[in-house]
C-alpha cells in the first residue's frame, strides 16, 4: 500500500540546477511544487558544469553570434541581478572570479577568432596590457582580454537553493507515471511507497528524462555528448579563461582551492570533445601538451593529473552538435526540460512558472520520514579516481 500525500500543483524529477532553480521559481510564485531526486543534488552534469556564467562569447568565436549568444548574454545579465540579491536571492553563491581570461595562440586562425568575439559580442572583451596581465600569462604571444564572465561554484548554487527549499525536497525513485482524471499520478520509492497527484509533472533529470518519458508514455528525443574533463592538482595559481584558436576554443580553465597549499585546474574545451576518442595515456598526453602549448610559463612540478567522463545530456540536432538554445516541450500533463547550459537554467525556470497557473493547491511538504538527498561530490573529490604524478 502507498501513502498518499496531499495533490501538488508540480511534481518536478530531478535535482540539478533545472530542477532547483524550478523549484525555487514556482514557490516564489506561490505554486505548490515538490522535488524528487534519484542520487544526489546535481549528480551528473550540473556537478560537472565549470560554473561559467558564459555571457555569450564562446558562441561568437569566428565571427558568428547567434541566438544562443543572445540568449546567453540576456542570462548572464539575469544572473548579475540574482548575485546582487534582485529576484532569486543568489548573494551567499560562492564566487570563484568575476572575470575570464580569453587569450589566442600564435598564428592567423587565433587572429581571426578574436576579431570574430570582438565584433560579435554586447559585451566587448578588453585588451590587458602585458604588465597588467597575471604570471601565468606574462609570455603568452598573443592579445590577452578579459571577458566579463563570472565563474561560480555550482555546488555553492545548489546548496543555497535546496536550503531554502529543503522541506519540498526527497530522495527516491519513480516506479510508476500514470494519467488519472486529469492528474499525474507519480509512485515514488523514497524509503518507502509514495504517490503524488500533481496537475503537471517536470521532467528535469538529466539524462535521466529518457527513461522517465518511456514510463510516462511520451516521445522524447534526446542525445548524449561524450566528454572527457582534465584535472590537475597542485601547487596551482588560481586561473580562469579560455585559451582559442580560431572558432575553437581549444582548453577553457576553471580552478578551485582544496588546501591550503593545492588548486585544481578543471580543464574543458576542444581536448574535452577529443578525448573520448583517446585511450586515458594518450589523453592525458595529449591535455598536457595542450595546456603547455596554450600557457607557455606553465609549471606543473609537484601537480598530478586525473581525468574523468561525462555526458552532456540534451535534446536530439539531428547532426549530433551542441543543440542552439534551452529546451522545454510539454505534451499533456508532462513537461521536460533541457537548460543545455547552466547559465540557461534560470531562464527557463522563469519561463515555466510564467506559465503555469496560479495554484489550485496549499503549499506542499514531504512527510518527515521521507529521506533528502545529499549533494554530489564534486569531480576531483571522488575517491576512485587515479591521480598521476606529472613528471
Ligand atoms: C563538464 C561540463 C562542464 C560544463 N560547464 C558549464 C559551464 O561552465 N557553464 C554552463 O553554463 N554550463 C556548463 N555545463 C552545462 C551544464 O552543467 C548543464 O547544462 C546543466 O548542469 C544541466 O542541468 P540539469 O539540471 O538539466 O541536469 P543534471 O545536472 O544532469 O541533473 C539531473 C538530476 O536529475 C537526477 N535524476 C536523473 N534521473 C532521475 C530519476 N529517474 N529520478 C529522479 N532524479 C533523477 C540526477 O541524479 C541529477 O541530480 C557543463 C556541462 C558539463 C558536462
Amino acid at each position: 500500500m502507498s501513502q498518499e500525500i496531499p495533490t501538488v500543483d508540480v511534481l518536478i524529477v530531478g535535482a540539478g540546477c533545472a530542477g532547483l532553480f524550478l523549484l525555487d521559481s514556482l514557490v516564489r510564485k506561490g505554486i505548490s511544487a515538490l522535488l524528487i531526486e534519484s542520487t544526489a543534488l546535481g549528480y551528473g552534469q550540473t556537478t560537472s558544469s565549470q560554473g561559467i556564467l558564459h555571457a555569450g562569447v564562446k558562441y561568437s568565436l569566428g565571427g558568428l553570434a547567434g541566438d544562443d549568444a543572445t540568449e546567453a548574454a540576456a542570462a548572464a545579465s539575469l544572473w548579475s541581478k540574482m548575485l546582487s540579491g534582485d529576484g532569486t536571492d543568489l548573494r551567499t553563491v560562492r564566487k570563484l572570479a568575476d572575470h575570464c581570461y580569453l587569450w589566442r595562440t600564435a598564428g592567423l586562425a587565433g587572429v581571426a577568432g578574436m576579431l570574430g568575439a570582438k565584433v560579435a559580442l554586447r559585451t566587448r572583451p578588453e585588451p590587458v596590457s602585458n604588465d597588467a596581465r597575471p604570471v601565468w600569462l606574462k609570455d603568452v604571444g598573443g592579445e590577452v582580454l578579459t571577458l566579463a564572465e563570472t565563474v561560480i561554484d555550482p555546488r555553492s548554487l545548489l546548496q543555497v537553493l535546496a536550503k531554502r527549499h529543503a522541506g519540498c525536497i526527497a530522495l527516491g525513485n519513480v516506479r510508476r507515471i500514470v494519467g488519472e482524471n486529469g492528474l499525474q499520478r507519480i509512485e515514488i520509492v523514497g524509503g518507502r511507497l509514495v504517490s503524488v497527484f500533481a496537475r503537471q509533472l517536470i521532467l528535469t533529470a538529466g539524462a535521466g528524462n529518457e527513461a522517465l518519458c518511456k514510463s510516462a508514455g511520451i516521445a522524447c528525443e534526446m542525445q548524449r555528448r561524450p566528454l572527457r574533463q582534465a584535472m590537475i592538482r597542485g601547487p596551482l595559481e588560481m586561473v580562469f579563461g579560455h585559451c582559442i584558436d580560431g572558432a575553437k576554443t581549444r582548453v577553457t580553465i576553471t580552478s578551485d582551492r582544496i588546501s591550503s597549499d593545492e588548486v585544481v585546474w578543471h580543464i574543458g574545451g576542444q581536448i574535452a570533445e577529443d578525448g573520448p576518442r583517446m585511450t586515458l595515456e594518450n589523453f592525458r598526453t595529449h591535455a598536457i601538451a595542450e595546456l603547455r602549448s596554450a600557457i607557455p610559463k606553465l609549471n606543473l612540478q609537484g601537480c598530478s593529473f586525473a581525468s574523468y567522463d561525462v555526458d552532456r545530456s540534451e535534446p536530439r540536432t539531428g547532426d549530433g552538435r551542441r543543440p542552439p538554445r534551452a529546451f522545454t516541450r510539454t505534451t499533456g500533463g508532462v513537461t521536460i526540460v533541457w537548460p543545455i547550459k547552466l547559465v540557461l537554467a534560470p531562464v527557463i525556470a522563469a519561463e515555466i512558472a510564467a506559465s503555469i497557473a496560479a495554484s489550485e493547491y496549499p503549499t506542499a511538504h514531504w512527510p518527515s520520514d521521507v529521506p533528502a538527498p545529499e549533494f554530489a561530490q564534486r569531480p576531483w573529490e571522488v575517491a576512485t579516481l587515479s591521480w598521476d604524478a606529472i613528471s
